[in-house]
């Protein structure tokens, strides 16, 4: 295996002068940052060096009481009433905001995130505020989405709705779950995640700038209890989730027989399937990017590969390459492609599974990588000789580790990709449009990329089969999870 020439790099590391963190926040209930009742605070930090940033509030239950309220007032006094096209002129305020202050925004969410400068910069607030772009168009055309119950019926909100986010995504998991809300007529209450609120918070300040009306968009942080809180209460008429299966099974178990409606996006072990026609230089950068981009961190990574036999040690080779190439190191400088691990937790997490992929027999590597050390991180990391049987081939690792398996017909590598609880996504490497379009028929995953992998838009939907959730996001689909064609209030 020759070695690629190396290149230098200079540090060239984002200005954190663009943010401006505070030493505590509140909760941003009925327009304004207001104290808790009672709760206590916890706090939030950067995973790349460990520092505090700042006190966040933990809300509890009666905060989020408070703050269903507020969503309800505003829902039944001013935002369930006003017309579509106003809706949109918000939303519209709301995308312009983000994008003026793209740079404050990606900033704050590499530092409170470990995600690369370049991923926050270039995926995840430009895509947040297309999802506002594009949601701040249909509010006025929503009968005219063909939505389900049709008939002519005129789409109508749900009212109150409880959002809960993970944290490898914070800014655009606000994004997918507040525009589709906003832009039906429903008000919301948003809990983010326990170690990355700082973004969402920002976005309340953005929420005061575009003039929203009071109550529309509550933001309570906190940790699970603070979830469990806002799934529980009464008044909420729709809960979406994104995050873990396990917390997914645990909401569908508290709503039963309420009449909430939800949406679950939940976890996923994606096959990112390459053929012995596919080219192969192409397929190798799109298994760096399935399963290293944001740390491997993703609900839809292709973190399982599955390679046709004949081209196996061709592959993993060139891999191999490729990732003596990647620089890991601090997420500010914009030549970082593999930032920190979010949390102490997350890294437990990792190294556990990595050492069973490795008593269960499957051989580890990770390129030479010197790692800071302060902070949480991971080198990026390949398993070769895995069996399905690996936890490593069956459980989410959610980080940079890569388990390599093979296959030698298509049949056995559809057979091989459906063999988990999950369903979330998956991906197709082949010369041939055929194969294609019949591995797309036969995965049973959500979202199945071909030839490419984690693009996302939102135009398109997305989604999970199976223990990856139900209910999607983006595109018309996603709006059916927050309109109401039938009787109701
Ligand atoms: P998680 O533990 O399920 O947490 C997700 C959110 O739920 C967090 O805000 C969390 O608060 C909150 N929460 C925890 N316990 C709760 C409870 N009992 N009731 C209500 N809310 C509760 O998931 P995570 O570890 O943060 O995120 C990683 C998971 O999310 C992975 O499995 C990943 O695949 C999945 N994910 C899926 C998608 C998708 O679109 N399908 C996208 C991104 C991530 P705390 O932060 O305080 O724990
Ligand atoms: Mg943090």
């Amino acid at each position: 295996m020759s070695e690629l020439a190396k290149f230098e790099y200079a540090p060239a590391p984002e200005s954190r002068a663009v943010v401006d963190i505070r030493s505590s926040y509140g909760l941003f209930i009925g327009g304004e940052f207001v104290e808790s009742a009672g709760g206590g605070s916890f706090k939030t930090v950067n995973p790349a060096t460990e520092e505090v940033l700042a006190d966040i509030t933990a809300g509890t239950t009666e905060d989020v009481d408070r703050a269903v309220r507020a969503a309800r007032t505003a829902y039944q006094g001013v935002w369930g009433r006003l017309s579509g096209a106003v809706r949109g002129k918000y939303l519209f305020r709301i995308a312009r905001i983000l994008q003026e202050r793209a740079r404050e925004f990606s900033v704050l969410e590499t530092i409170d995130n470990g995600k690369p400068i370049k991923e926050s910069r270039d995926v995840d607030i430009p895509l947040a505020a297309a999802h506002f772009f594009y949601h701040a168009g249909w509010a006025d055309k929503l009968e005219h989405a063909g939505l389900t119950g049709g008939g002519g019926a005129t789409p109508r909100p749900l009212g109150v709705v409880g959002q809960i986010i993970p944290w490898n995504f914070p800014m655009l998991m606000l994004a997918w779950k507040i525009a589709p809300a906003l832009a039906c007529g429903n008000t919301v209450v948003l809990k983010p995640a326990e170690t990355t609120p700082l973004t969402a918070l920002l976005f309340a300040e953005v929420c005061q700038q575009a003039d929203l009306p009071p109550g529309v968009v509550n933001i309570i942080t906190g940790a699970g209890a603070t979830g469990q809180a806002l799934t529980e209460h009464p008044d909420v008429d729709k809960l979406a989730f994104t995050g873990s299966t396990e917390v997914g099974k645990a909401i569908a178990r508290t709503i039963s027989g309420t009449r909430k409606k939800a949406t679950l996006e939940l976890g996923g072990k994606a096959a990112n399937i390459v053929f012995d026609d596919a080219p192969i230089e192409q397929a190798v950068e799109g298994i760096v990017n399935g399963i290293f981009f944001n740390q491997g961190h993703v609900c839809c990574a292709g973190s399982r590969l599955l390679v046709q036999e004949s081209v196996h040690d061709e592959v993993v080779a060139k891999l191999k390459r490729r990732l003596t190439t990647v620089r890991v190191g601090d997420p500010l400088d914009k030549n970082t492609d593999l930032g920190a691990i979010n949390s102490a937790a997350q890294l437990r997490q990792i190294r556990e599974l990595s050492a069973v992929g490795e008593a269960e027999g499957a051989v580890r590597w990770s390129p030479p990588c010197d790692l800071p050390g302060q902070g949480f991180w991971f080198p990026p990391t390949v398993f070769t000789n895995v069996a399905q049987s690996h936890r490593i081939a069956q459980e989410e690792v959610f980080g940079p580790v890569l388990s390599v398996l093979t296959f030698r017909t298509p049949q056995e590598a559809v057979a091989k990709a459906n063999n988990t609880p999950y369903g979330l996504s998956a991906g197709v490497w082949t010369d041939k449009g055929s194969r294609i379009l019949w591995m797309a028929d036969q995965l049973r995953a959500g979202v199945v990329w071909a030839n490419t992998f984690n693009k996302f838009d939102p135009t398109s939907p997305f989604g999970g089969y199976k223990e990856s959730g139900y209910g999607r996001e983006g595109g018309r689909h996603g709006l059916e999870a927050y309109v109401t064609t039938g009787a109701g209030r």
